[in-house]
């Protein structure tokens, strides 16, 4: 009951203010005391938000738990409009639904060019031909695919002995040649338990170096194709495609992502004796072409010049049809947007939805926001983006001052009643769209969702809107548009990191 009560930061005040006036000695306390900090945090005139203010935040939350607007937009982009790989004519339309949806919720939409690579998803196959024990004449399948960005193989396909290793440092000490036209397998097994209490993110991260740079590395050091097990904590044998990136002057060998089981068979057979894969990936690396950021200002009735950003990308992997990444993101964030219209409410600054391009191949449409709006940074007071999909949100992620805690404790406290109240500071921006802009000092923020199945489906097949909790997506919903509307209607704004 302990840990409920101080769950909220005004019910923890007056419980220490209480302790304290019982035990208070009768003299005057210090100026700056420990009391004067508690004392501000009930202070309803130290803090930026009025009552009624309190009472316009209550409004919207409670709006955007029985409103299915947010769930009716993200079965459009998904099941409708379907993948949005950066490049596609999937991912132009989408641009153009959400600039068209967001100029019928009254905002002023900006399509913002930015260019973006444009690489298709060919044939691709992996085929066990030689292994020890193998049943004369019969062939094993792995269950694969194609990283983004991979160079292809021959349309015939390309046959090699498996090499596994388990990290860059055990490939690296082999004998110089001995990786030589060989496949090799990072095969790092995702931390499940790490991603089972919570910290799905972290996991991830301890991963991704193997998908972004293995290839690369491999090469570098004559492997004829790399292979990555499968960033993801699911059992169901499916394979994760994500980004992987060439070093430059180093072969681009074919790369490609097989999943956890049949890493975990062929680590088996490997030290049994040799294994043979063919292996056949035909994707093509068109040139780059031209897309959009979608850019739609709800402008602020006092300053609106000043800007409050919400957002989520637009373009999806091609292996699902990107729901929890991250039409979801897009959903919440337009949300905010069909919230403030349906409930008529014009905060001070203005509010601007972006729904940014090519997050996933190479951040270019976040990349070229940061070049265009250069000058404008200094009035960019808060930028939000939801990029880990949409389960239950604990509360708030802030990355920056530190004081700004204090400041955002009255939101979070706003967002209790839907279980939405921790309040999270990082160091390290866990959406990769605004991060340019937090480095360069604007203060960003992302719901805190729960990331403990995210990684199971997530860059795979199975992201599609059946992974979508309705009751969780509004909760995110609530925790963008609160957050998005206290910030912009604040008498002060948030700290900015000095
Ligand atoms: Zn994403």
């Amino acid at each position: 009951m302990k840990i409920r009560l101080f769950a909220s930061p005004i019910v923890a005040a007056f419980f220490v203010l209480n302790c304290w006036a019982q035990n208070a000695p009768a003299s005057t306390p210090p100026p700056n005391s420990f009391l004067d900090r508690l004392t501000s945090l009930t202070d309803s005139d130290s803090r930026p938000w009025t009552a009624e203010q309190f009472a316009t935040m209550g409004r919207i939350r409670d709006a955007a738990m029985t409103d299915p607007n947010a769930y009716n937009m993200l079965a459009h982009l998904t099941d409708n409009i379907g993948p949005r790989l950066s490049g596609s004519l999937q991912a132009q339309a989408a641009v153009e639904w959400v600039a068209a949806k967001m100029r019928a919720m009254g905002t002023s939409v900006t399509l913002e060019k930015t260019t973006v690579p444009h690489w298709v998803r060919g044939k691709e196959d992996a085929v066990l031909t030689r292994w020890p024990g193998m049943p004369p004449g019969t062939m094993q399948k792995i269950v694969v695919t194609a990283l983004g960005n991979s160079a292809p193989t021959s349309e015939d396909g390309l046959t090699a002995n498996v090499m596994v290793v388990g990290s860059f440092a055990e490939l690296r000490s082999l004998p110089v040649g001995e990786v030589k036209g060989k496949i090799v397998l990072f095969n790092k097994p995702f931390d499940k338990e790490l991603t089972a209490q919570g910290f799905g993110l972290d996991a991830y991260g301890q991963n991704l170096a193997y998908r972004g740079v293995g290839p690369s590395f491999g090469g570098s050091l004559g492997a004829a194709a790399v292979l990555v097990r499968s960033l993801g904590g699911g059992d169901f044998r499916l394979p994760h495609t994500g980004l992987t990136l060439y070093g430059e002057g180093v072969d681009k060998v074919p790369a490609a992502a097989i999943t956890a089981e049949d890493a975990d068979l062929l680590a088996r057979l490997s030290k049994q004796g040799p294994v043979t894969m063919r292996l056949t990936l035909t994707p093509k690396t068109l040139p780059p072409t031209s897309s959009y950021n979608v850019i739609a200002d709800w402008k602020g009735s006092e300053h609106s010049e000043e800007v409050v950003l919400v957002s989520g990308h637009l373009d999806s992997w091609d292996l699902g049809t990107g729901a929890i990444d991250d039409g979801a993101g897009i959903a919440i964030s337009m949300q905010t947007i069909h919230l403030l219209q349906s409930l008529n409410i014009h905060p001070k600054r203005t509010i601007r939805f972006v729904a940014w391009m090519n997050e996933e191949f190479g951040v270019s449409g976040a990349t070229t926001y940061l070049q265009e709006h250069s000058s404008e940074l200094t009035y960019h007071v808060a930028a939000l983006e939801s990029d880990l999909g949409c389960d239950h949100p604990t509360g708030l992620s802030f990355f920056g001052a530190p004081e700004a805690a204090r400041y955002l404790a009255p939101v979070a406290n706003a967002l209790a009643p839907i279980g939405a109240s921790v309040l999270t500071r990082s160091d390290e921006v866990t959406a990769e769209d605004i991060a340019g802009m937090v480095q360069l000092g604007v203060p960003g923020l992302s719901p805190s969702q729960d990331s403990r199945f995210y990684f199971s489906y997530h860059h795979s097949a199975a992201d599609t809107l059946d992974k979508v909790n309705v009751q969780q997506l509004n909760e995110n919903a609530a925790v963008m548009a609160v957050t998005a509307y206290a910030l912009a209607d604040a008498s002060e704004a948030i700290p900015r990191r000095k």
